[in-house]
C-alpha cells in the first residue's frame, strides 16, 4: 500500500496516523492507553470526567475497599507488580498501580481530566467521530468507549429520604468528612459494596443497622498479608507471579465452567457456602436470615471472612424488613419499627445496563445506539456494533463474568480493537465495522448459552433486569473470550471509504469484507 498525495494541504493522508479517543480513564482506557501505544498508535487521547485516573478505584474509596479477585490476576500482564502487600490489594493500592502504570507507559499525559464526553456523532461524509465534550469539541478517527459496567452508582427510591435530618451518600461517594465513630449508621444494602465496609466500620460505630434485601453465597477470602520476603521471590523470580496467576485463572475457570455449563460442579462451592455460615453463625435466626435460596452463583458470589462474625457483633444487627421509609430520625421498617440513625449510607451497587450512559452515541445514518440497542444493550464480542464504524466498546455489554478478572477481559478486548485498526491499515480503507450478519449470528449463539446459565434460575442480580433482559455476563469461559478476541473472524467485519482526508473523499465507497 503506498502513500496518498497531500494535493489540497489536508495532511491526513491515507498514512495519516489513526487518531484515536478513548473515553473513561480506569482500567480499560488505561490499559488500552498503553496497549495501542505500545502497538504504535500514539495519537492517543483519553478523556476522563473524573479528577484522576483510576475509574471504579478512584470512586470507591469507602473502608474496607479492595478486590475480590487476587491481585496477580486483577493486575495487567503486562505490568505485574511483585510489591501488593496482601493477596487482596486495597483500593489505595490499586489506584496507585494504576496511576503509576499510566506514568510510566506514556498515558497519563494523554489524559483529560475533569472532562466528560457527552455526545459522539459519525460523520458520516467525513468518516471521523466528533464528539462534544464538557471541555470543547473534539475529532478522532476511532472512539473507544471505556465507561465501564459500574461507574454509575444506584440509589432506590425511599419514601422521606430527603427529611432525613443526617448526612445520605453512596459507598462510591464516600465522605470521608462525615465522623462515623460513635454514631448510629444504616447501610442499605448487603452486596459487595456493604460485605467490605459494614465489618471496616461495625468496631467504630455505636450502631450498626444492615438492611438486607436479600442475602447473597460467600465464601472464604483467604486474604492474606504478603511477606517482605515472599514479595521478594516475585520481584527475584517474575515466573512465580506468573504462576500465581495462571493458577487463579485456572480456579476462576472452574467457577465459571460451574456457572454457565455444568451445574452439578456447583455443589462444593454450595458446601463451602453453607460451611461458612454455620461456622460463624450459631444464632438459628440470623442464620436463617443470611442464607438464600436461590442457586449458589446466581447472585454475584462475594468473598469475605469477617461478614457473619461482624453480623453477630453485640452493636450490629441485620434487618431484613422491607424499609417503608425514612424519617427525620432513622428508618422505619414494614412492621413498624423505627430506628434511629445519624448517617444513612446507600451500598446499593450501580446501574449497571447502561454501559455508555449517560453518554449519547449517533453511528452511520443518524441513527443512536440507544435507539439500536433498545432494552438490551448488545454488542459483538462486547465490542462492535453494526452501524457503528471505527467503535469500540471495552468491558461491553455481556463481558462480565460470575468470577475471573475484568483485567484479562479488557486486555483480549483491546488485542481485538488493535488487530482491526491493523486490517483497516493494510486496507487503506476508512471504516471497519461489525458486519450486521455476524452480530446477529453472535448474539443467537450469546442468547442460547445465556439461558442455560446459573444466571437464569431465579434471583434478584444486577445482571438480569425485571423483564429477564441479561446485557452483562458472558455465558462461557474466559479462554474462549481469549480465543475468540484474539484474531479477526472471516467476514465478520467489513470496510469501507478510502482514508486519505481530503484529495479523495469523492471517490466511491469500496466496500470489502475483512477475509
Ligand atoms: C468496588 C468495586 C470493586 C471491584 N472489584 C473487582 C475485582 O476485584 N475484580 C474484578 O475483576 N472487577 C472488579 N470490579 C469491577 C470493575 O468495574 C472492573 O474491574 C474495572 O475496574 C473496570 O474498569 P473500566 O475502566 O472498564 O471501568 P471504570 O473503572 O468504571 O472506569 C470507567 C471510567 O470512565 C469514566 N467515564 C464514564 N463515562 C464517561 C464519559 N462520558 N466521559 C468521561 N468519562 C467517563 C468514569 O468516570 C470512570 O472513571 C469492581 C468494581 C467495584 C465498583
Amino acid at each position: 500500500m503506498g502513500l496518498d498525495g497531500d494535493s489540497n494541504g489536508d495532511r491526513r493522508t491515507r498514512a495519516a496516523p489513526l487518531q484515536v479517543a478513548i473515553v473513561g480513564a480506569g482500567f480499560g482506557g488505561v490499559g488500552a492507553g498503553v496497549m495501542l501505544t505500545r502497538a504504535g498508535y500514539r495519537e492517543i487521547t483519553l478523556f476522563e470526567r473524573g479528577n484522576r485516573v483510576g475509574g471504579v478505584w478512584t470512586h470507591n474509596t469507602y473502608p474496607g475497599a479492595a478486590c475480590d479477585v487476587p491481585s496477580h490476576l486483577y493486575e495487567f500482564s503486562f505490568a505485574p507488580n511483585p510489591r501488593w502487600s496482601r493477596r487482596y490489594a486495597p483500593q489505595a493500592e490499586i489506584q496507585e498501580y494504576l496511576e503509576s502504570v499510566a506514568s510510566r507507559h506514556g498515558v497519563l499525559e494523554r489524559v483529560r481530566t475533569n472532562t466528560e464526553v457527552t455526545d459522539a456523532r459519525w460523520d458520516d461524509e467525513r468518516g471521523r467521530w466528533q464528539l462534544d465534550t464538557s471541555a470543547g469539541a473534539h475529532e478522532c478517527d476511532v472512539l473507544v468507549a471505556a465507561c465501564g459496567q459500574l461507574s454509575v452508582p444506584k440509589i432506590p427510591r425511599l419514601d422521606g429520604i430527603e427529611q432525613f435530618a443526617g448526612p445520605v451518600f453512596h459507598t462510591a461517594e464516600w465522605r470521608d468528612d462525615v465522623e462515623l465513630a460513635g454514631r448510629r449508621v444504616a447501610i442499605i444494602g448487603t452486596g459487595c459494596s456493604a460485605i467490605q465496609t459494614g465489618p471496616a466500620i461495625a468496631p467504630i460505630v455505636a450502631q450498626l443497622d444492615i438492611y438486607q434485601r436479600s442475602p447473597g453465597w460467600t465464601f472464604p477470602k483467604m486474604d492474606f498479608v504478603y511477606s517482605e520476603r515472599a514479595k521478594r521471590a516475585f520481584e527475584r523470580f517474575p515466573a512465580l507471579q506468573r504462576l500465581d496467576r495462571a493458577a487463579n485463572f485456572a480456579f476462576h475457570e472452574f467457577g465459571a465452567l460451574a456457572m454457565t455449563r455444568e451445574p452439578r460442579l456447583l455443589a462444593p462451592f454450595r458446601a463451602i457456602a453453607r460451611r461458612q455460615i454455620d461456622k460463624a453463625i450459631s444464632d438459628p435466626e440470623l442464620r436463617a436470615k443470611v442464607t438464600p435460596d436461590d442457586e449458589v452463583g446466581c447472585k454475584r458470589v462475594m468473598l469475605t471472612d469477617d461478614w457473619y462474625p461482624t453480623l453477630t457483633r453485640e452493636n450490629v444487627e441485620l434487618i431484613t424488613d422491607p424499609i417503608a421509609e425514612v424519617t427525620p430520625r432513622g428508618v422505619r421498617t414494614s412492621d413498624g419499627a423505627e430506628r434511629p440513625a445519624d448517617v444513612i449510607v446507600f451500598a446499593t451497587g450501580f446501574k449497571s445496563h447502561g454501559f455508555v450512559a449517560p453518554m449519547r452515541i449517533t453511528g452511520a445514518g443518524a441513527r443512536t445506539l440507544e435507539h439500536e440497542w433498545g432494552a438490551r444493550p448488545r454488542a459483538y464480542l462486547g465490542l462492535s456494533v453494526p452501524g457503528f464504524p471505527n467503535m469500540f466498546l471495552l468491558y461491553g455489554p455481556n463481558t462480565n463474568g460470575g468470577t475471573g478478572s475484568v483485567i484479562e477481559t479488557i486486555e483480549a478486548g483491546t488485542k481485538h480493537v488493535i488487530a482491526a485498526l491493523r486490517a483497516l491499515e493494510r486496507s487503506g480503507a476508512r471504516e471497519i465495522a461489525i458486519t450486521r450478519s455476524a452480530a446477529d449470528a453472535f448474539d443467537r449463539q450469546l442468547r442460547a448459552a445465556l439461558a442455560n446459565t446459573v444466571w437464569h434460575t431465579g434471583c434478584t442480580s444486577w445482571y438480569v433486569d425485571e423483564n429477564g433482559n441479561d446485557p452483562n455476563q458472558w455465558p462461557w469461559l474466559w479462554s474462549t473470550y481469549r480465543r475468540r478476541t484474539a484474531r479477526l473472524d472471516p467476514g465478520a467485519y467489513e470496510l469501507a471509504g478510502v482514508r486519505n482526508g481530503g484529495a479523495q473523499r469523492a471517490v466511491a465507497e469500496d466496500r470489502a469484507a475483512v477475509a
